[in-house]
């Protein structure tokens, strides 16, 4: 090779070993040095629930693991039943302070706090369950839900439906409306104050004190969900009667509130997977108490043989004119309890000429078709 090729490849070298060191100094300035790790949260979410109770608690515990899976263990919520770190009724108050982030409840169980609350669960003779999610998200629910929660310090998002509810157990036959005179029930929300004006008392007692409150003749009726629920709880080993329709609660949704100052310091991915994921659990509670109900109503019945019977058309006629008149009255009391009732209404009203189908279409099935199994 003669010195003039030897010099160019050295140049040639040269330019080549410039260019990489550049290219490299180039990324160095903007590639840091260590990727810093996302922030990990470690939640704890109380309940109003026993732990894993079917269709409720394990609501909880489907939504939790839904966000420790979804955000690939960034945001890890620890479940408590009710009792393991506070009262079931407590659960707003620990999560108002702060003193834990995160609960999971029904909402008629904070209307001591806010009146406005309680028509967030239900309402008597209200929407079923499709229509409930339906207006929590298209009918300005969502909006209208944050406003009171926040008067708690709390964000709020649904977080399970129980589907339609039975009417209760009794230990006497309900005949007329009369019987509810000196009734004492178990009976939350709006639909325990519909029994309150129908004559009887009312007392709020949670799910694992419902047995022994019945079983000791503390109460003479209760209501809790439906047979799934119900059946967990053994209530037909103490009381006689199953009535339906579920007027008080033909739907109820359950809540996840979550501490207003925790939830505004939140990465914006982490609040979008709690948003789904307490969507996606909803739905998968709902499939659940579908499912749970069919086969928990037929271990009652050919079982346990318990008797499951209507409410006379007479007493459900007097039950919905009450309702009428303790829901104007009782909406009219603060301009947050008007406002929701006033949007729950409407939704429902808007619904009456479209549920006409469905109606006939169970009718129909129930009546005329019987297929072979
Ligand atoms: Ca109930």
């Amino acid at each position: 090779m003669g010195n003039f090729l030897k010099k160019k490849n050295n140049r040639r070298n040269f330019l080549k070993k410039t260019a990489l060191l550049s290219t490299a100094a180039a990324f160095s300035t903007f590639i840091p040095k260590k990727i810093k790790a996302a922030k990990s949260y470690n939640w704890k979410m109380v309940t109003t629930w026993p732990k894993n109770f079917p269709g409720l608690g394990t609501c909880a515990e489907i939504f939790a693991k839904m966000v420790n899976e979804g955000s690939d263990g960034k945001m890890n919520i620890t479940v408590f039943g009710s009792g393991e770190i506070v009262p079931a009724f407590e659960a707003m108050d620990a999560v108002s302070s702060g003193a834990i982030e995160m609960g999971h409840g029904g909402p008629y169980y904070w209307k001591g706090k806010v009146a406005a609350a309680q028509y967030l669960s239900a309402i008597p003779f209200g929407l079923t369950p499709q229509e409930q999610n339906s207006w929590f998200e298209k009918g300005g629910g969502q909006e209208i839900a944050d406003k009171i929660y926040e008067k708690m310090g709390c964000k709020f998002f649904v977080c399970g439906n129980t589907g339609p509810q039975m009417g209760g157990w009794y230990n006497k036959e309900i005949k007329t409306i009369e019987d509810y005179q000196g009734l004492k029930m178990r009976a939350p929300g709006l639909g325990g104050e519909v029994i309150k004006a129908a004559g009887g008392t009312v007392v709020n007692i949670h799910g694992g004190e419902l047995l022994t409150s019945i079983q000791s003749g503390a109460i003479d009726a209760l209501e809790w969900v439906g047979p799934y629920n119900d059946l967990a709880f053994g209530i037909h080993k103490a009381a006689k009667y199953y009535y339906y329709p579920g007027w008080h609660e033909p739907a109820a949704i359950l809540d996840c509130f979550i501490n207003l100052k925790k939830w505004n310091s939140l990465p914006n991915n982490l609040k979008k997977i709690i948003a789904l994921s307490a969507k996606a659990a909803t739905q998968q509670m709902t499939n659940e108490m579908i499912a749970g109900n069919n086969m928990a109503l037929k271990t009652l019945l050919n079982k346990h043989g318990v008797k499951v019977k209507p409410f006379p058309d007479e007493v459900l006629k007097k039950l919905a004119i009450l309702s009428n008149k303790v829901l104007n009255k009782l909406s009219s009391s603060d301009e947050l309890s008007k406002k929701v009732y006033k949007s729950i209404i409407k939704f429902r009203n808007d619904s009456i000429k479209r549920s006409e189908n469905q109606k006939k279409f169970l009718e129909t099935r129930m009546k005329y078709v019987n297929y072979e199994k």
